[in-house]
Formats: C-alpha cells, structure tokens, sequence
C-alpha cells in the first residue's frame, strides 16, 4: 500500500494538523506515516500552548521513516528555522519523491504557528524543493508583501511565488468574498488554471481544511496524476468532505 509522509504539528483537538493529514490519507485509501515538527495544545476556539520538537528529534524521526515505500510527502507546520533546515536537508536526499508544502503560519484558535525568521526563510530554503506549495490569500500576502482585494489578485500572487523560487504554487482564494470560491494555479510545465466552486454556506468553520486539500494533492500525486488533475480532485474531495462537515453540525 502506497504511503504518504506527513511532517507537520499536531493538534490535540484533532481538527487540523497531522490527524487532519492522517484521516484525509486513510479516507482516501492509502498509509500515513508521520513526523512530528511541534506538538500544540488547542481547542476549536483557543490556543494554549506549543511545544517545538528538537531538531534532533525531527531529525530521528525521518531517519526511521522508510522512504522505498513513501509515494509523496505533505508539509504542514514548521515552527522555525532549525525545522525548515532539518526539513530542507531530508528533502534534498529524496529529490524524486512528490511534495506538497501547505505554508501554515497561524491558527484559526489564534495561535502562531511558526516564527517570523522561519516564514522568512521558507522562500530560500524550501520553495525549490517542493513540487508544490498551497498558500491562502493571508499567507500568499505574508509571503510576498503584497495584497489581495480581487480574484485578478491571486494571479500575481502566484507569480510571485513562483519568483520565490515554487514550482508549482495554489493560491486559495476563500477568503475573497463572493458566492463562488475561486483558487488559482499556476505550474512551471503545465500553465495555469482558475479552479471554481460554489461557496458552501458555513465551510468556513470547518477546521483544517487546508491540510485535508494539500494531504489529498499528495495522494494523488502520489498516484500518479499530474499537478493539475490531483488538484482538480483533491478540491472535489475537499468540498464533498465540506459539505458532509456542514450538514452534521
Ligand atoms: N494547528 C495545526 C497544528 C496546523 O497544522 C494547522 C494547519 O495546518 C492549524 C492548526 C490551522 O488550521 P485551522 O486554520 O483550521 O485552525
């Protein structure tokens, strides 16, 4: 069975983070294995408290991991520099796997997930190592300085991702008011792409969205569809898992 390497926090709600990974991989049909970068404590609406794991420790954790049966790996929070080194440094070594980086810098429960030196750094240390990297608009807009009030906007959004060094960049643009939700893709060998659905009323107080989307671009890239059909069905699946979220609460 394909497995897919998800290094990332954890979230003891069990609402975003690596058991958001975990559920979206194993819903989907393959193994998750993990490596754990920072252990938080929330609840749905409060943050309290993160616990940064040594280097060494990170570092342990994929050494143990074992890469012949890993088809792609998903990133999520990297607390800081150290982090990203550690994480930068493994990816060189596995150059052929598939990866996606989703740049996670705060909670929804108020909490900051990584460090202003680590965000900095991401660009340099990481952006060209990945085949792709999955911001939202705030996190488009704390990458590259700019702003963000139009769908027109994401497109240089993600030029200027790209500029930074991506490969391959989706811009999420939910946060854009409308009654459709409009993400944008842009990819070095395969153009770009508008990716448009309806707005489902009250998706956005679903946790961990933007994990379950970049874990399930994983997997399928893991199976090997290309960038622009995994991120098709990863947004299929992520709606459908939305609106079934929605109709239970
Ligand atoms: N907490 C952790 C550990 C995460 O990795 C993430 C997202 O990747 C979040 C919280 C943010 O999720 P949300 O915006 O749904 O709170």
């Amino acid at each position: 069975m394909t497995q897919i390497l998800l290094i990332g926090g954890s979230d003891n709600s069990g609402g975003a983070g690596v058991s958001a990974d975990m559920e979206t991989v194993y819903g989907l049909g393959a193994k998750p294995t993990f490596a754990i970068t920072a252990i938080t404590a929330q609840s749905d609406h409060l943050f309290f408290h993160t616990h940064t794991v040594p280097s060494k420790t990170l570092k342990a954790q994929l050494q143990a991991t074992e890469m012949n049966q890993v088809g792609a790996i998903k990133i999520g929070m990297l607390p800081n520099k150290e982090s990203i080194g550690v994480v930068s440094e493994f990816l060189s070594e596995h150059s052929e796997i598939p990866s996606v980086l989703d740049p996670v810098f705060t909670s929804s429960s108020g909490g900051t997930l990584s460090s202003y030196e680590g965000i900095a750094s991401l660009g340099s240390q990481l952006f060209p190592l990945i085949n792709i990297i999955t911001p939202n608009i705030l996190e488009a807009c704390r990458l590259t300085k700019l702003g963000c009030v139009q769908k027109e906007d994401l497109e240089t959004l993600a030029h200027a991702c790209r500029k930074m060094g991506a490969n391959a960049v989706l811009v999420k643009g939910g946060h854009l008011p409308g009654k459709h939700c409009v993400d944008f893709l842009l990819s070095k060998d395969r153009g770009n792409c508008f990716f448009e659905r309806k707005r489902i009323p009250g998706g956005t107080e679903v946790r961990g969205t933007g994990c379950r989307l970049a874990s399930a671009i994983a997997y399928h890239l893991a199976m090997g569809y290309n960038i622009m059909e995994s991120v098709d069905r990863s947004c299929r699946y992520l709606s459908s898992y939305i609106e079934e979220r929605v109709q239970c609460t």
